[in-house]
This record gives structure tokens, C-alpha cells and sequence, in this order.
């Protein structure tokens, strides 16, 4: 296992705390040997061991060479997979902390762990300081979450609070939050635990592996993931093309990668053929990714290329409309995970495909709450009249 730059090649150890090459660019995981069956995944299906439950450690010979006995899970994945109007959800905000933030972590905090690291740090929109916050305690790590002040989901916040993290609420946006937890890491010794660490891009492979492993590894037609930072179609995009390497797979799914309007640095760039990167002042009711300058643009697209994939962007009305859709099936999410649905939708997609839900419904309560309509909201005196009435008057 080593580290390789992207961009030059570069490779180096991967037990020294490096996240960039020296050249800039990003490092990818590399391993010596991969699995080239899928059976002994499948096989620990049946397992009762923590480390087999786990959907990310299930497949760990393909995830991080390390001791069994290191390894610190929750256990984290197994989620499932649900089928509603001919659309497949895989529903990531069944992780632990309720969203997919939790495969990479799972990686990462095991990672750090092994390095000696004794404290771990992050910018987040939320999601991440909340499995960043739950797996340093398990580790018995200090964290430290950096985090735009005044723009976190009410969910995430509590979570981040209560699993005992240190929040620095920085006047600014995640971008702002981003940079400056960089140089915190780097001028203080903290082990930096955010998708620009290549480790949880590997943890985060696992998403689309064990869907493949749902579907009795007949890979679907379509893959479709919101995306803010790009670590997720990063990481959808190296476990699509390792699955394909190693022959568990054997056509390739294509990659519907979708942003919100008002942070749509991805798309932008994706319209002129990646021409050039673009950087925009992110702004969409979907916080998990109002995101300006992406930190893994060019792992993703690489994703996108190397999938034949699109991208889209879809509106905040949009987005809310799909939202309220996925609630009313029964399954729920956050805003920024029907940014899928509303993309297949303004794509007309066909053929099979995967929404991949990426936070619970629960993250962003306010979402909901400000938009309850009257006939479902009704404050009423104690008395049986006022119920009778009050039923009589629905629609
Ligand atoms: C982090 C997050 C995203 C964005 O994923 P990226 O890997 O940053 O593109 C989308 N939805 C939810 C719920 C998230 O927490
Ligand atoms: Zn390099």
C-alpha cells in the first residue's frame, strides 16, 4: 500500500502523515495485490463478527492493509437498498450518524490511529464533524471541528456537541473553513481527517460496492450521487474502476454526478468539457453542499471521464420538490440528497439506476419545519369538538 500523486506520479509510504504531493495535486491509495473474487465478501454476509458486519470492512483486503484487532468500526453500512416507482435508493443516512460521512471516517480514524495521531481535525458542513465527533470518541482521540458559523443543520450541530467535539464556529463559509483548518493541521500536529486524506476516499469506495454487492454484482445503469466536495464521485469513480479491473463487475455503470444551482463550481466546469476549474460563492438550502472551490475536483473528474458520466444542477425549488417526494415514500433525507431524484428527473435517466441518499431526514429538521403546510399543522384546545372539527376540515 503507498500513496501516488494523480497528477505526477509521485509516489510515497503510506505510514507518514501526507495529504497533498509536493507538486499540489492530490494522492490516491494504491495497493500491491486486490482481490480478484468476490466470494469471501459475499460469504461474510453471514457473519456475526463486527468487522464483517461492517459494510466498509466487509471488503477490507480492498479497503486498508492493517490487523484485524486495529481496526476501529462502529460498525458502519449495511444499509439498504430501497426500491420505490422502478428507482433504487441506497439509503447511506442508515450509517450510525446518519449519513455516508461515516464509511470514510471508519478509514480514516483507524488510519490516524496507526499513526500515532492524538488529536484529528476537520472543516464540515456538518455531516462530517458529526462522524468525525463519534469516532474520536470511540478512539479516544480530541477533536476539533471547524465549521461556518450560523450555517450548520440544527441535527448535525447537536450531534457534533453532544459526541463531545470542540467546535471553532468560523465567521465565514465552509471554503473559508476548509483553508484554514489546512494551516491548522499543518502549524499544529493535528491529523487531518477531511476527503482530501486519502483514506476516506477509500472507505467511501465501499458505497458503491456494496450496492454492486446488493444487486448480485450486475452493475446498474446509472449511479447517481449530490456533489459538493467530490470526494463521493471520487470515490464512486475508483471503486467503479477497480470493480472493473478485477473483474467483479463487468460493464461499467455511468455516473450522474448532481449539484445544487447555487453552488455549482463541478457543473460549470463540466459545461465547457473541463476546460477549466471554476470556483463560485456557494449559496443553496442544500448546506451539505454549498461548497464553492471542491477540494477533490480532480479526482472527480477523472470519475466522470472514466464512467462516462454527466453532470447536473438542479435548483433549490427542485431539489425540495424531489425532497418532499423521497419523504413521502416513506424514506426520507436530507435536502442535499434529493438533489439525485430531481437530477434524474431533469436528465431523464432510463434504464436502472441508484440514488445514492447520502444524509438522514432527521440532519435538517428545519428544512421541514419551515415549510409545513396549514392543513397539517393544527394547534387545537383540549376538547373532543376541536378535534372533530379539525378532522372534518381536511382536504
Ligand atoms: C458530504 C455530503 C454530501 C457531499 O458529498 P461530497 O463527497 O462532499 O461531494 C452530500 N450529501 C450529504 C448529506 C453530505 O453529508
Ligand atoms: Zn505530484
Amino acid at each position: 500500500m503507498k500513496l501516488r500523486c494523480i497528477a505526477c506520479g509521485t509516489i510515497y509510504p503510506a505510514d507518514k502523515i501526507r495529504y497533498t504531493c509536493d507538486c499540489g495535486n492530490l494522492l490516491s491509495v494504491e495497493r500491491d495485490t486486490f482481490p480478484t473474487s468476490t466470494k469471501l465478501f459475499d460469504d461474510r454476509r453471514a457473519s456475526r463478527r463486527s468487522i464483517d458486519q461492517s459494510g466498509v470492512w466487509r471488503f477490507r483486503e480492498a479497503v486498508l492493509d492493517i490487523d484485524d484487532a486495529e481496526i476501529v468500526t462502529h460498525p458502519e453500512g449495511s444499509t439498504r437498498l430501497y426500491e420505490r416507482d422502478g428507482i433504487l435508493f441506497k439509503h447511506e443516512g442508515e450509517n450510525p450518524t446518519g449519513s455516508f460521512k461515516d464509511r470514510g471516517m471508519t478509514v480514516a480514524v483507524t488510519q490516524a490511529v496507526r499513526l500515532g495521531a492524538t488529536a484529528i481535525a476537520c472543516a464540515s458542513t456538518g455531516n462530517t464533524s458529526a462522524s468525525l465527533a463519534a469516532y474520536a470518541a470511540q478512539a479516544g482521540l480530541r477533536a476539533l471541528v471547524f465549521i461556518p458559523a450560523g450555517k450548520v443543520a440544527a441535527g448535525k450541530l447537536a450531534q457534533t456537541l453532544a459526541y463531545g467535539a470542540t467546535c471553532l464556529a468560523v465567521r465565514g463559509d465552509f471554503d473559508a473553513a476548509m483553508s484554514l483548518v489546512r494551516q491548522a493541521c499543518d502549524r499544529l500536529g493535528i491529523y487531518l481527517v477531511n476527503s482530501i486524506n486519502p483514506f476516506r476516499i477509500e472507505g467511501q469506495k465501499t458505497i458503491v460496492w456494496e450496492l454492486l454487492q446488493d444487486l448480485e454484482w450486475n452493475a446498474p445503469d446509472w449511479i447517481v450521487v449530490p456533489a459538493g466536495n467530490l470526494g463521493n464521485t471520487s470515490a464512486f469513480g475508483k471503486a467503479l474502476a477497480e470493480a472493473h479491473a478485477a473483474g467483479w463487475i463487468t460493464k461499467m455503470p455511468r455516473i450522474a454526478s448532481i449539484q445544487a444551482s447555487g453552488a455549482n463550481p463541478f457543473f460549470r466546469s463540466y459545461r465547457e468539457k473541463f476546460a477549466q476549474r471554476h470556483r463560485v460563492t456557494a449559496e443553496t438550502i442544500a448546506s451539505a453542499i454549498r461548497i464553492g472551490d471542491p477540494v477533490s475536483y480532480e479526482k472527480a473528474v477523472a470519475a466522470i471521464r472514466d464512467t462516462n458520466g454527466v453532470v447536473a444542477e438542479v435548483s433549490d425549488e427542485e431539489l425540495m420538490a424531489a425532497k418532499r417526494d423521497i419523504d413521502r415514500m416513506g424514506i426520507g433525507c436530507e435536502p442535499a440528497s434529493a438533489t439525485t431524484l430531481a437530477g434524474v428527473r431533469k436528465l431523464k435517466l432510463t434504464g436502472q439506476i441508484v440514488c445514492v441518499l447520502t444524509g438522514h431526514v432527521l440532519k435538517d429538521p428545519d428544512a421541514i419545519l419551515k415549510n409545513v403546510p396549514a392543513e397539517q399543522m393544527i394547534e387545537i384546545d383540549p376538547t373532543i369538538d376541536a378535534v372533530e372539527r379539525a378532522v372534518k376540515s381536511l382536504p
